[in-house]
């Protein structure tokens, strides 16, 4: 997920939890579907901000369902010693990204239940409410009656109602049983449990998980022809979302083992160099930046790492080759340079330099920088142990 079109909301139990720019989008289309659709049919006598206010206060707790779904996925992760860094709430729906695959099959069954698990309690609970707010005997009426008597339910009563329809939808399309939906890694962990082999495993779920994206796309360009074009780009767009994503399952499950413990000391140099704070930047360019291939170095002063400076931090100078200035003068101070924590994992690590693959980062620990991580080490690193790992399989 691009880091730079989303932003962080909140943290909960130790995860960032961020909005992705393209969750605009979907809110815009379900608070004019439910305020033009169900809430115009229903209650054709209710005011504007009647209606659009109980479009939109519906569709935040959409929203909210669903980072209830990806929070229960996490929490259940989190307790089986799986680290959580963040949830994504996107296009799509929900990401909670794991900084490793569930150790084995029970984990991973238990992780991939909790999300469905959390979307049929959440209907239950708003069907509870939408019984307690609707009118006496409505609730012991047939549903088609219901549906005709819909017109007598209050403004709470008609959100939790809808509510409840779309997180039991939620949980049921959440557990078909193709790869990367939740039924599809439920899937996988019965398959895994049952053979031992998780590549295997994968496979077979990932393939239930394309042809499922195939019949997607498919029902979505019928729906489209049929003159339901919103709905049916939409249907394509998630069909081919889920067949890509089941296609990348084995690429990433070979990944995720190849990386599986290493932390990013273990993937970063520690040997580099370093350079003074009160050295002149031309001195910089021409002692230090052209003798050697090293991209980023850290710049010090009584043995304190104060900041680093990097070869495109020095490009960006309008003439560094006249420059008089310092090494200080046009570092990046330590506590505002782009930096890893020394204790996450080498695959966070990996998932953090390809938002910017050129630049290394530093690895820092109790304020020291104690190493540099190249993408491109890590690469060459997987594509050793990968081939390895192909083999035996
Ligand atoms: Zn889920």
């Amino acid at each position: 997920m691009d880091n730079k079109l989303s932003f962080k909301l909140v943290t909960i139990a130790g995860i960032d939890v961020r909005l992705h720019i393209s969750v605009s989008i979907i809110f815009v289309l379900i608070v004019i579907g439910v305020g033009n659709g169900v809430l115009l049919e229903w209650h054709p006598d209710w005011g504007l901000v009647a209606r659009w206010g109980t479009a939109t206060a519906t569709a935040v707790l959409f929203f909210v369902s669903l980072l209830m779904h990806e929070l229960s996925h996490s929490i259940v992760a989190q307790l089986n010693n799986i680290k959580v860094p963040r949830i994504t709430l996107f296009l799509f729906g929900g990401i909670a990204e794991m900084d490793r695959e569930a150790p084995t099959p029970g984990v991973e069954f238990m992780v991939a239940g909790a999300g469905p698990l959390m979307s049929f309690a959440l209907s239950f609970l708003f069907y509870a409410i939408f019984a307690t707010l609707a009118p006496p005997g409505f609730g012991s009426l047939a549903i088609e009656n219901q549906i005709a008597a819909m017109g007598s339910l209050s403004a709470p009563s008609t959100g939790a109602y809808w509510l409840a329809s779309v997180n039991f939808i939620l949980g049921v399309f959440n557990l078909v049983p193709g790869f990367p939906l939740d039924g599809g890694r439920l899937f996988r962990a019965f398959l895994w449990w049952r053979s031992n082999d998780q590549v295997k495993a994968t496979r077979r779920a990932a393939d239930f998980g394309r042809y499922f994206g195939w019949m997607l796309m498919g029902l979505g360009f019928y729906n489209f022809v049929g003159g339901d074009t919103i709905g049916g780009i939409w249907l394509i767009f998630i069909g081919w979302f889920i067949s890509r994503l089941a296609a990348a399952s084995i690429p990433q499950l070979l990944m995720d083992r190849a990386l599986r413990g290493l932390s990013v000391q273990q993937l970063m140099r520690n040997r580099f160099e370093t350079v003074e704070s009160d050295v002149s930047v031309e001195t910089f360019v021409h002692d230090y930046l052209l003798r050697s291939s090293q991209a980023l170095w850290p710049v010090r002063c009584d043995n304190q790492d104060l900041g680093v400076l990097s070869l495109a931090g020095v490009g960006d100078l309008k003439d560094p080759l006249q420059s008089s200035g310092k090494v200080r003068d046009v570092m990046q101070p330590l506590a505002a340079a782009a930096k890893l924590d020394s204790s996450i994992s080498g695959k966070e690590a990996l998932q953090q330099l390809s938002e910017n693959p050129e630049v290394p980062l530093p690895v820092v620990s109790d304020g020291r920088i104690i190493g540099l991580v190249h993408q491109g080490d890590i690469l060459r690193w997987l594509s050793l142990h990968i081939s390895d790992e192909n083999q035996r399989h």
